[in-house]
This record gives C-alpha cells, sequence and structure tokens, in this order.
C-alpha cells in the first residue's frame, strides 16, 4: 500500500552543544494509507518526541536536527513537512494532520460549551461557513464518536473523561484529516472505556479513511487494534512488524519483554513476567545495544556494537534492530 508519512533518518534533540540530549536517534518509519500504526515503549523511549518532532510542535528547547518527514498529499504529491513554511505548516495541521496529545481531554476549555469548542475549530479553518452549518457539523462529529446531540451544549465537566476524549478525537476529525497522530490518548480512562474508543476509532479509520499513528506504553492494546506495530527504546525503533506477527513471534528481546508485561486479552496466557530494571536515560545511554544492561539474551557484541534496523533473514515487511538477527554486517 501506498505511504502517507515517511519518516526518514529522523534526530530530535533536547538543547543544544554540549547541553544536547538526543531523545530521538535516526528513526525511520512509514505510515501507509489508511492503516493504525501503533507505536509503544516505556516511558521516556521517545514517543512523543517523535510525534512532536514530526509535527512541528516540538517545545523548546526541543529541536529537529535531522532527517526528513515526508507527507504524500492525496495526489500523491510529496511535501517535506519540516521544510514547510509557518503559513503553510499552520495550513497543514488540523487539514492534513491532526494530534490528540497526551492528556488532551483536560485540554477542553471548561467555560466554554462543547458546541462552542468544535464549531470554533470549523471556523478557524472554514472562515466562510454559516454559524448554522457549524452547528450541523458539531452535531454530525458527536456522532460520529458516539455522543447524542442532546449533549452538544454541555459543558466539559458535565461529561466523563471518555466523553471529553471523544470529543477530542471529534474535534481531531473536524477537517477531515488524512492523518492523524493519538499521543496515550486513553491512557488516563479505564481499560473498557480504552477499547471502546479504540475500536470507535478502527471503525471510523474504515470509514473515513484517514490513517493513524497511536501512540502508548500498552502493547496489548496495540495488538488488538494496530495493522502494525513500532517498539521504541532509548530513542530508536528497535523493531517493526505487522501486529499479528509481533504478538506471535518478537524479535526483539525488548519486545519480548513488553509483551509479557500485560495480560493477554486473547490466544495464550503469558506469564507476566516483564522486564528487569528501569528504563535509560538519554543522557547516558549504554554503549552498543542501549538495551544490553537488562537484556537476557546479551551475548558478547552488544556492549560494542549498535545494532541495525533492518530485516531479518527470510523476511520483508519486518525490521528488527538486535544482533541475534541482523546487525552484523561483516563480510563472510
Ligand atoms: P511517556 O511514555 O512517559 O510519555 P515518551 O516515550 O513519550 O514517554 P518523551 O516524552 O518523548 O518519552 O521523552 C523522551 C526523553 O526525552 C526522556 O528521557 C525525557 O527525559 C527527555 N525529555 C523530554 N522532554 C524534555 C525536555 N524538555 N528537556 C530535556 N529532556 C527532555
Ligand atoms: Fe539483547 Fe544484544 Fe539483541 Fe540488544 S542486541 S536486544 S542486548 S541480544
Ligand atoms: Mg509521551
Amino acid at each position: 500500500s501506498r505511504p502517507v508519512l515517511e519518516i526518514k533518518d529522523l534526530n530530535v534533540d533536547y538543547g543544544v552543544g554540549e547541553q544536547a540530549v538526543r531523545a530521538v536517534r535516526e528513526v525511520n518509519l512509514t505510515l501507509h494509507r489508511g492503516e493504525v500504526l501503533g507505536l509503544a515503549g516505556e516511558s521516556g523511549s521517545g514517543k512523543s518526541t517523535l510525534a512532536y518532532g514530526l509535527t512541528r510542535l516540538l517545545p523548546p528547547p526541543g529541536v529537529v536536527r535531522s532527517g526528513q518527514v515526508i507527507y504524500h498529499d492525496p495526489n500523491g504529491e510529496p511535501v517535506d513537512i519540516l521544510r514547510l513554511s509557518i503559513p503553510e505548516l499552520r495550513r497543514f495541521r488540523w487539514a492534513e494532520t491532526s494530534l490528540v496529545f497526551q492528556g488532551a481531554m483536560n485540554s477542553l476549555n471548561p467555560v466554554h460549551k462543547v458546541s462552542t469548542q468544535l464549531t470554533d475549530v470549523i471556523k478557524a479553518h472554514e472562515p466562510g461557513s454559516t454559524r448554522a452549518a457549524r452547528r450541523a457539523r458539531a452535531k454530525e462529529l458527536l456522532d460520529l464518536v458516539g455522543i447524542s446531540a442532546d449533549r452538544l451544549d454541555a459543558y466539559p465537566h458535565q461529561l466523563s473523561g471518555g466523553m471529553r476524549q471523544r470529543v477530542m478525537i471529534g474535534m481531531a476529525l473536524a477537517l477531515q484529516p488524512q492523518i492523524v497522530i493519538m499521543d496515550e490518548p486513553t491512557t488516563a480512562l479505564d481499560v473498557v472505556t480504552q477499547r471502546q474508543i479504540l475500536r470507535q476509532l478502527v471503525d471510523l479509520r474504515e470509514r473515513l479513511d484517514f490513517s493513524v499513528l497511536f501512540i502508548t506504553h500498552d502493547l496489548s492494546l496495540l495488538v488488538e487494534f494496530a495493522d502494525r506495530i513500532a517498539v521504541m527504546y532509548g530513542g530508536r525503533i528497535v523493531e517493526q512488524a505487522p501486529s499479528t506477527q509481533l504478538y506471535r513471534d518478537s524479535l526483539h528481546p525488548y519486545s519480548d519483554g513488553l509483551l509479557h508485561s500485560f495480560p493477554a486479552l486473547r490466544g495464550p496466557r503469558r506469564e507476566l513476567t516483564g522486564i528487569p530494571g528501569s528504563p535509560p536515560d538519554p543522557r547516558a545511554l549504554p554503549s552498543g545495544c542501549s538495551f544490553h544492561p537488562r537484556c537476557p539474551q546479551a551475548f558478547e557484541p552488544c556492549a560494542q556494537r549498535v545494532p541495525v534496523l533492518g530485516p531479518p533473514a527470510g523476511t520483508a515487511e519486518r525490521t528488527v534492530a538486535c544482533h541475534l538477527h541482523v546487525g552484523d554486517r561483516v563480510p563472510t
């Protein structure tokens, strides 16, 4: 399938010069048209930094150091988001891509009705639209995310957390973007509500034909809802595969650990062993494979050489960065 977004060799730092801390390292990742791509990894692995970096919403001292983020518009025209001018970028955000960020449900303005907040988004991008048209559209959007029209004039505090999060998703879909990026949009919600919202998102994706980059630390959610999964560790993508393959046969010991950190919903029960130790500080990443101090399978080259992300033998649609599978690019 065709790519809608291609991230190439992306490096993102916090700070400059001596103080610079590299939080995203040489990330290569492709989002295909119509797919739900999941991005998983423990706290501090760089998921949010990647999402904000690629949309150019990174708060200072964050800076995209190098790389490309190629967006393919519906006509197939490629544009590098990192090189758009500010006015181009403004149009691009919301209209082509929209971001539901961590804790978004608390970013609804408490003093304005839900209807006003939805119609404001529409008005900002369609200043010529009539008030009635905007209100009708707002009602449609709420309906889309499963909120009945009688809640249109509710204030945020009159809605549950799950409903507020649905409103945020409705808002993200207001301008029919090609790409929706969701950074832990459901983490604050209970498990049942999280799954309902994800199910709805997947259904909407089929009806409205957008692509989703869904970020979470909960790999079990992704196994259920994502088409493909990328796993991040220490700022790098360490494995990327169709979700069924990752679940059945994860190649990277870290993915394996993550899969054993959550109860499985379906299929064989896995023992919950988790991962010993804690994620690394990007200011002091371990040498070689940054997972080596925690890896139960670490061996001789692991502390010395950074494994290259590449396809393991005999596969084309998945990549892994682990010396057990690839990376020993020595002549034979
Ligand atoms: P979480 O699951 O907790 O949201 P994450 O995977 O989204 O984690 P990021 O927030 O992207 O992780 O952070 C990646 C790394 O960058 C972390 O080690 C963090 O300490 C560092 N970092 C984040 N923001 C800043 C900042 N403003 N200044 C310096 N370092 C930062
Ligand atoms: Fe473990 Fe070595 Fe693979 Fe890193 S490269 S995940 S330390 S086996
Ligand atoms: Mg985050």
